[in-house]
């Protein structure tokens, strides 16, 4: 008999991870509250921390293009010194990937606007624009469907 995947990737700081770049996190009532609703079990994760980079750590935006494009080798993301960060947010969105994989997770709600978890906004030059972070692009390229947390009505659960 089979059972319906409970699972599911979540941004570990919607979660009350301390897991952002400035040490803190961004715990969020409307993602524990749909959690607990729908019966689903989270898999945090944090593509930055697993990407290697430390906790708390200077911030990154994209100068060129979204995460898609950081895959595809023409986006590139910036630390606030001027390090070029590509690397490190590719390597953590496939450790996410394999995350998923190894827990068998079809879906994820991620956290808006991070150039890893944005889904449908990210910042870039310091500013809001369309478009999704690079952990957002591998898992949706894999078929596994992202919800922003700033839109879970909009998340099928079977
Ligand atoms: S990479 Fe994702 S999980 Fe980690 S702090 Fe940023 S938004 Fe949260």
């Amino acid at each position: 008999m089979s059972h319906p995947n409970r699972a599911i990737l979540v941004s570990a700081c919607l979660l009350g991870v301390t897991c952002r770049y400035d040490g803190r996190s961004k715990p969020c009532q409307a993602v524990e509250q749909f959690l607990r609703q729908h019966n689903l079990i989270a898999v945090p994760i944090c593509p930055e921390q697993l990407g290697g980079l430390s906790t708390p750590r200077l911030p990154c935006e994209f100068t060129h293009g979204d995460g898609a494009d950081v895959l595809n080798g023409s986006g590139k993301l910036q630390r606030q010194d001027g390090a070029i960060m590509n690397d490190a947010f590719i390597s953590g969105a496939r450790q996410a990937l394999l995350l998923a994989q190894i827990t068998r997770c079809n879906r994820a709600i991620l956290k808006e606007r991070s150039p890893s978890c944005g889904v449908n906004a990210i910042i870039r030059n310091a500013n809001t624009e369309p478009g999704c972070g690079v952990t957002t692009a591998l898992l949706r390229a894999h078929g596994i469907a992202v919800t922003s947390d700033e839109q879970l009505p909009e998340i099928i659960i079977a």
